[in-house]
């Protein structure tokens, strides 16, 4: 059962072969079970979620039921909740209370899944690796000594845990694609303006997008019509026709044409990665396509472009949280600056600062110039990058990240070397493409442990339901997606 996908379970709770609250009882269960160690979910409360499973089963019974009634969901705790806490990974919200609904839980609710709990995330939604959370690190369950990656490494966790069948997860630079892979799952980063970033707690607005988590790209299909569409409370929610995104799942493949970018194989990728890519890219020529080389020029940019645009924009939208009307504030104090300052001490982990004081000094007078407008200089080109190469092919592939899960700790310490993690994903953010990791097999890591590998599939902007339809038809001749780490049974 706790392998099942959405869909799956989805049509056993139509077929009434079982409740939305017996389903949810069970992930509860595992959570119960399972969690105290992987540390996926930071936030439970059972009485709502199982009076949300009720609901379901009502709306099931009066044949109100939509794809995703019923179906038990990990919340990235960066979405805002009425009634639930919501704390972005920081002691600053240690306490806070969502006074309101985020664009994504409503869809949900409307759907009628059910939350089943906040997932824990990097501070901000700032790391790579899930190690910056007020609440503790997360466990990757394929080698519990290994990191989930991150920031989304929560929703992660807990879907390669069984401990949900999906996740929302949210993507400024890596964050849902780079665990996705490290966790051995399907993630998307939908077009930039598809999702609706209303109750979503800012990092950098023009980059943050959410995105569905899953086991497979049938799955995220059924999540991703749930969480798109226009939302007015969003200034940058793009005003576009509903689609549906599985209408195209079992297109056939035959003629094509998918890009290679050279950067993307260079310098930096491990061999153990390169090797499990390469092999899908063989899989794919079987199932028809066809292989154009390319080349992306900018690669090596994004980082650096990334790290001035990212921090700018974070400075900016952390300024709110000052102890003066939400969020953690100083006992002791002198007078008000000394209050901000002190609450603002406090209240931030390391590596928020590190990017508050980056992103302040890249705006302030005399440095602007040389490091915020160049970057976004460098963010059009970047952009550019991609359009040049969308005229030569429909689908782009290559590895989501650098290398398998890597040990905890093993690069808490060099902020340089987590920020390279994002070296094959960040440029889709800024960009505003669409991006998407799906498992495409393993790696034994030194100690004799299997890691997953995931693959990269970048799209043209709105071309999911192609990304999906990509994805999907791989996953129906491979079964890296199903597979289940050792000892979560
Ligand atoms: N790892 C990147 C960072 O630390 C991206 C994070 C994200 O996508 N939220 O900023």
């Amino acid at each position: 059962m706790i392998n099942k996908s959405l869909k799956q379970l989805g049509a056993m709770l139509q077929g009434k072969e079982i409740s939305s609250v017996e389903l949810t009882q069970e992930f509860l269960n595992r959570i119960d079970r399972l969690n105290p160690e992987i540390n996926a979910f930071i936030t439970l409360d059972k009485d709502r979620t199982l009076s949300q499973a009720r609901r379901a089963d009502e709306m099931l019974s009066a044949g109100k039921g939509t794809a995703l009634t019923g179906l038990p969901i990990g919340q990235k705790d960066i979405f805002v909740a009425k009634g639930w806490r919501t704390t972005c990974g920081s002691k600053m919200l240690e306490t806070f209370i969502g006074p309101y609904d985020a664009d994504i839980i409503e869809r949900f609710d409307a759907a009628g899944a059910v939350n089943l709990g906040k997932t824990n995330m990097d501070e901000f939604a700032m790391g790579s690796s899930n190690e910056t959370s007020y609440f503790g690190k997360v466990q990757n369950p394929w080698d519990r000594n290994r990191v989930p990656g991150g920031s989304s490494g929560g929703s992660a966790a807990a879907v390669a845990a069984r401990l949900c069948a999906a996740a929302t997860g949210t993507d400024t630079g890596g964050s849902i694609r780079q665990p996705a892979s490290l966790c051995g799952l399907s993630g998307l980063k939908p077009t930039y303006g598809l999702a609706s970033r209303f109750g979503m707690i800012a990092f950098a607005s023009s980059l943050d997008q959410s995105g569905p988590m899953a086991k497979s790209c049938e799955d995220m299909a059924l999540m991703m019509n749930v969480i798109t569409g226009f939302d007015k409370r969003d200034s940058t929610s793009l005003n576009r026709e509903k689609e549906d995104y599985t209408r195209a799942l079992n297109k056939p493949l035959a003629g094509l044409k998918v890009g290679l970018p050279k950067e993307y194989f260079a310098e930096g990728l491990g061999p153990e990665v390169a090797k499990v890519v390469q092999e899908a890219i063989v899989e794919y020529k079987k199932l028809g396509a066809q292989i154009v080389d390319i080349s992306l020029p900018n690669t090596q940019l994004s980082i650096p472009v990334y790290y001035v645009l990212a921090p700018a924009e974070a400075s900016s939208n952390l300024s709110r949280y000052d102890g003066v009307r939400y969020g953690h504030r100083a006992k002791e104090y002198g007078d008000l600056m000394d209050m901000y300052c002190k609450s603002r001490a406090e209240g931030f982990g390391a590596e928020v600062k590190r990017r508050i004081l980056i992103g302040t000094y890249v705006l302030s007078a005399g440095y602007y110039d040389a490091y915020y407008l160049k970057a976004q200089q460098i963010r059009r080109l970047i952009a550019q990058d991609f359009e040049n190469a969308f005229k030569q092919c429909d689908i782009i592939m290559g590895p989501t990240a650098p290398s398998t899960a890597f040990k905890t700790g093993e690069k808490a310490d060099d902020p340089v070397a987590m920020y390279l993690q994002d070296i094959y994903t960040i440029a889709v953010n800024l960009a505003g493409l669409p991006g998407m990791s799906i498992p495409a097999g393993f790696a034994p890591s030194e100690d004799g442990k299997r890691l997953p590998v995931g693959l990269q599939i970048i799209g043209n902007y709105f071309d999911e339901a192609r990304m999906l339809n990509v994805g999907h038809a791989y996953q129906q001749v491979t079964d890296w997606h199903t597979q289940m780490p050792e000892g979560i049974e």
